[in-house]
């Protein structure tokens, strides 16, 4: 990461206030995300989240739609002018994993932790809810609030734009902006980058089928063994001689099963894995030619394939645009201390690039590590003792109000 160049000036100083009514809604914020934090609910059937969200809106003039497949949640903010609309994204589900924290509002539910952050997400975006409301004066246009389930791997967001979330104003969305706390990254700080901010993520699945026999005599069998080994070096050799070093891929094969016993050559093999890439174009490459790859190396010992890619998420891809805009408005509301232009993506991957793939907006990371902790030391995301630095919620909520009060401003 290195800082932000060239950024683009803001007109006066629209946001100065911004942060620190952020901080007063944070006891607010504090407490709607050790709520969700007590309670994980995973996938796409969340019930008591979105009842929490439901309860910490109710005094909002917010109007308020449930998901009809899933318990999503749309929220609408009419400003007091008409214009455009703006979505604003937070993610509400949990992992299943048991919380290993010590926290005093640890998760009560075996098996389940938010160690995504999602909580926080769903929080700052309920404050941000509140913020706006008190400031639709300013807003000419509506504000989409997009309290999704599923995103841990179970396509929430596909199911929401199904039903229609970006068009619940009434008119489709122009602009679209999502948070993402890391726990390991300075508590505040916001990073993002124009073009790809995360990788695909599908998976494949490779059946290699000889024939069984007698350890001792493999001339006698097909052996699958030797052909699964040959297919994870084609693979490696595909990605660095037939993939753009520019335009990558990461293939990873992450488990191969084979066999029962040391004297006994088995009758089929099995490797999976996981395919990462950054842009549509060598993402379909690879879902073309992994298979071939695979189907021509199995030819070569005699044995049959069955290759399959199973797609995953899209590449979350940021509008460069509206990246400079929102490094522009982090500087504005955070200082430039506090912005980073992150140099690369990273190739985790997120549903919200359905969201992006549709509409030009903008994925960004907000850092929650507390600051004494050694970040040696520190918990990733996904870690049973993952820790989320609450303060930084703070400069979320303000993120989160302050794009859509760019977004909605009066020409
Ligand atoms: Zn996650
Ligand atoms: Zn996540």
């Amino acid at each position: 990461m290195t800082g932000p160049t060239d950024l683009p000036t803001l007109p006066g100083n629209r946001h100065a206030g911004l942060l620190e009514e952020a901080r007063k809604l944070q006891d607010r914020t504090v407490e709607l995300r050790r709520a969700v934090h007590r309670y994980p609910e995973q996938g796409l059937q969340l019930p008591r989240t979105q009842a929490a969200i439901r309860a910490a809106l109710a005094d909002l003039p917010i109007e308020l739609t449930d998901g009809r497949a899933t318990t999503s949640l749309t929220g609408v903010l009419r400003g007091a002018r008409p214009g455009p609309a703006v979505l604003l994204r937070g993610d509400m589900d949990a992992l299943p994993l048991d919380e290993d924290t010590g926290l005093d509002f640890a998760s009560e539910v075996e098996g389940s932790m938010h160690a995504c952050g999602h909580d926080t997400h769903v929080a700052m975006l309920a404050s941000a809810a509140r913020l706006l409301s008190a400031r639709v004066d300013e807003l000419a246009g509506s504000v989409v609030f997009m309290f999704q389930p599923g995103e841990e791997g179970f396509h929430g967001a596909r199911h929401m734009i199904h039903e229609g979330v970006l068009d619940v104003a009434g008119t489709r969305v122009t602009r679209a902006f999502g948070l993402h706390t890391i726990a390991n990254s300075p508590s505040g700080v916001l990073q993002l980058r124009g073009g790809p901010m995360m990788a695909s993520a599908d998976t494949f699945s490779v059946e290699v089928i000889g024939r069984g026999g007698h350890g001792s005599a493999p001339h006698d069998a097909i052996d699958p063994v030797p052909a699964a080994a040959a297919m994870v070096g084609a693979l490696q050799t595909m990605v660095t001689r037939r993939i753009d070093v520019f335009d990558p891929a990461v293939i990873s094969v992450t488990r191969i099963a084979a066999g029962t016993t040391t004297n006994i050559i088995p009758e089929t093999a099995v490797l999976e894995g996981t395919i990462r890439t950054l842009s549509e174009s060598t993402r379909a490459f690879v879902r073309e030619e992994l298979p071939k790859v695979c189907e021509a190396v199995g030819a070569a010992h005699g044995c049959r394939v069955l290759a399959g890619v199973d797609p995953g998420y899209p590449p979350t891809v940021n509008d460069p645009a509206v990246a400079a805009e929102v490094l522009a408005l982090g500087a504005a509301i955070l200082g430039t201390e506090n912005v980073e232009e992150a140099t690369t993506p990273i190739m985790g991957a997120e549903d919200f690039s359905y969201v992006l793939q549709r509409v030009p907006g903008a994925f960004a990371f907000i850092g929650a590590r507390p600051p004494e902790f050694d970040p040696a030391e520190t918990p990733d995301n996904h870690s049973n003792r993952v820790v989320f630095h609450e303060p930084a919620m703070a400069a979320g909520v303000a993120l989160y109000a302050g794009f859509a009060l760019d977004a909605l401003r009066d020409a």
